[in-house]
C-alpha cells in the first residue's frame, strides 16, 4: 500500500513537512512510513486556519454540512481497504478488524450528518408579560482534538463527526504510533472537498513538544481528547486557565459478571469478542470477570478451551485473531499485570508470558492468558490491564459483586450475563458506568451516548448528547 508523503493538512492543503519522523510496525518493528514532525508554529497555522473557517462554517446550512459528512463517509468506503491496510500496518490489529473500524467510522459520520440538523433551540413562555425568551444552540468555536493509537482512525471520526455537524471547525493531533492512519482519513477529507480550514491534521513526534502551542491558545475554545486518564487530568488543568470546554474518553476497567443463570455459550463468545479485541487493547475491554462460584468450574474450563483455539500473529496474515501490543512499554504493563496476580496467588492456567520465538522476537507479541483464583488486590484488579489477559474472580452473590464492581476510580463500561430480566434491570441500574452491555459484549454505537463516569472521562460522544459538546446554548430575551 503506497503512503502518502510526510504533511500537515492546513488551511485546505498538504503542507510537507520540514521535519519528519519514522512510523514502526508493531509487528516486526518495520518502518512502515513517515509522517510530519510538525512544531509550535504549524500548530499556530492550523488553529489560524481553522479560526478563519469558523464564521462561514458556523452559518453554512445543515443540508450543506449534513451532504459533506455523507460524502466522507462515501469517500472512506471508497478507500477502505487502502485505509484498513494502514491501520494493520501501524496499528498492528487484524485486518478484519481494521475493516470493521473503517465501516464503524463511517457510522459515526452517518449519524452525525443527520443529527446535525437537530440541533433545536427552544421557545419558552416568559414569566413577565411582553418578554419572549429564545434559547439558541450556537458552534462553541475552534476545537483541537488528541486521539489516541488504538482506534487510529475511529476515535478521530467520533470527534470530527459531531464537531462538523455543530458548526466547529478542528484541529486534530493524532497519537504518535499511528498518524498515517490519520493522513489517510484526511486524504478522503481533502477529496469530499470540506471548505479550507474547516478540519486541519498536525502529527507530531512528541506529544508535550506539540501541546502547549495546541492548547493554550485563547482562540481554541474547546478540546476533545481520547486516551489515558494520566493525560486527561493534564489537559484540564491546562484549560482551566482559558476554561475550555472539555470532553474527555479516558481509560476503562471493566467488570464482566456471569451470573449462574447465564447462557454459558453466549457469556463465553461474548467475554472473547470484549476481551480480545485488539489484544485487549480497547478502553472497552473486559478487565476483571467475575463468575458465580456455582458455575467457576465449567465456565473456566469453557472459557481455556476457546482461548488456547486463539491464533496470534501478524494483523496482515489471513486467520490472525490478535496481533501485537502497541510498544514494548504496553508489553511491559502487561506482563507485570501477570505478575502481579501470581505473585499474590493467581494460577496461570495458559499464556502467561510474551510470544517468543521466529518473527514473535521482532514485535511486541502477548500469548493469550487466563489466571484464575484472581483477588481484588492484584493491579489487575485495579489498573487497566490493556493486553490479552484473562483474570477470573469467584463471587457468590448479587449484592457483593455489585459492590465490588463499583470499587473501581473507572465507570466507562460494565458487562452482565444473565437470564433473569428482573436481575439484568437490577446490576444495570446499580453499576457506576456510562455503558453497560447486559448479555451484550459490543455495546458501542453511535446512536447512544458513549462515556464514562468517575476518572474514565467527561462528557459523551455519540446520541444526541455527542451533539451537545460542540454547542453553547444562548438566552435572547427579547421584549416586543
Ligand atoms: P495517551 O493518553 O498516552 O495518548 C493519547 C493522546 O494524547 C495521543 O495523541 C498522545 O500523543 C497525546 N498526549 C500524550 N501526552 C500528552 C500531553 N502531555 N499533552 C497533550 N497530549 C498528549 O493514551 P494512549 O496510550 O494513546 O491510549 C490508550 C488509552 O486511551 C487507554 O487508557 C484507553 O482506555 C483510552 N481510550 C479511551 C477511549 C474512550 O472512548 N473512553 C477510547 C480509546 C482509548
Amino acid at each position: 500500500v503506497s503512503l502518502p508523503q510526510p504533511a500537515c493538512y492546513i488551511g485546505g492543503g498538504w503542507q510537507p513537512a520540514a521535519n519528519t519522523f519514522s512510523v514502526r510496525n508493531p509487528a516486526d518493528g518495520t518502518i512502515v512510513g513517515q509522517a510530519a514532525d510538525a512544531g509550535p508554529e504549524d500548530a499556530r497555522a492550523a488553529i489560524a486556519a481553522a479560526t478563519a473557517a469558523f464564521p462561514a462554517w458556523a452559518d453554512e446550512s445543515t443540508v450543506q454540512r449534513a451532504a459533506l459528512l455523507r460524502r466522507l463517509s462515501q469517500e472512506l468506503l471508497d478507500r477502505l481497504d487502502p485505509i484498513a491496510r494502514t491501520i494493520v500496518a501501524e496499528q498492528g490489529k487484524p485486518l478484519g478488524q481494521a475493516l470493521f473500524e473503517v465501516r464503524y467510522a463511517t457510522q459515526w459520520l452517518d449519524w452525525f450528518a443527520e443529527e446535525g440538523r437537530r440541533a433545536y433551540g427552544r421557545v419558552v413562555p416568559s414569566p413577565v408579560p411582553g418578554k419572549h425568551v429564545h434559547v439558541l444552540r450556537q458552534p462553541i468555536g475552534v476545537a483541537v482534538a488528541i486521539t489516541p493509537w488504538n482506534f487510529p482512525l475511529a476515535m478521530i471520526a467520533r470527534k470530527l463527526a459531531p464537531a462538523m455537524a455543530a458548526g466547529c471547525t478542528m484541529v486534530v493531533k493524532p497519537a504518535e504510533q499511528t498518524p498515517l492512519s490519520a493522513v489517510r482519513l484526511f486524504e478522503a477529507i481533502d477529496a469530499a472537498q470540506f471548505p479550507p480550514g474547516v478540519l486541519n491534521l498536525i502529527t507530531a513526534a512528541s506529544p508535550e513538544a506539540i501541546a502547549p502551542a495546541l492548547l493554550e491558545d485563547d482562540r481554541v475554545a474547546k478540546i476533545t481528547f481520547t486516551g489515558s486518564t494520566e493525560v486527561g487530568k493534564i489537559l484540564v488543568r491546562l484549560s482551566a486557565d482559558r476554561l475550555q470546554r472539555v470532553s474527555l474518553e479516558l481509560g476503562g476497567q471493566a467488570p464482566f459478571i456471569v451470573f449462574d443463570d447465564a447462557d454459558m455459550d453466549a457469556a463465553v463468545s461474548g467475554l472473547l469478542a470484549s476481551k480480545f479485541q485488539i489484544a485487549g487493547q480497547s478502553c472497552l475491554c473486559a478487565n476483571r470477570i467475575y463468575v458465580q462460584t456455582t458455575v467457576e468450574e465449567e465456565f473456566t474450563e469453557r472459557v481455556l478451551r476457546a482461548v488456547s483455539a486463539l491464533k496470534v500473529g501478524n494483523g496482515a496474515a489471513h486467520g490472525t485473531d490478535i496481533g501485537p501490543l502497541i510498544d514494548e512499554r504496553a508489553l511491559a504493563k502487561v506482563s507485570a499485570h501477570v505478575a502481579d496476580a501470581r505473585s499474590h496467588g493467581g494460577r496461570v492456567l495458559i499464556g502467561g508470558e510474551r510470544a517468543a520465538g521466529g518473527d514473535f522476537d521482532r514485535g511486541w507479541f502477548f500469548v493469550p492468558t487466563v489466571v484464575a483464583g484472581c483477588t481484588d488486590d492484584m493491579l489487575c484488579a485495579q489498573e487497566e490491564t490493556f493486553g490479552p489477559v484473562v483474570p477470573l474472580f469467584a463471587f457468590e452473590e448479587e449484592d457483593e459483586v455489585v459492590a465490588r464492581a463499583n470499587s473501581s476510580r473507572y465507570g466507562l463500561a460494565a458487562y452482565v450475563y444473565t437470564k433473569d430480566l428482573g436481575r439484568s434491570l437490577r446490576v444495570s441500574r446499580r453499576l457506576q458506568y456510562g455503558i453497560v452491555g447486559v448479555n451484550d459484549p459490543t455495546p458501542a454505537t453511535p446512536v447512544g451516548p458513549f462515556g464514562g463516569f468517575k476518572e474514565s472521562g467527561l462528557g459523551r460522544e455519540g446520541g444526541t448528547e455527542g451533539l451537545d459538546e460542540f454547542l453553547e446554548s444562548k438566552l435572547v430575551s427579547f421584549i416586543a
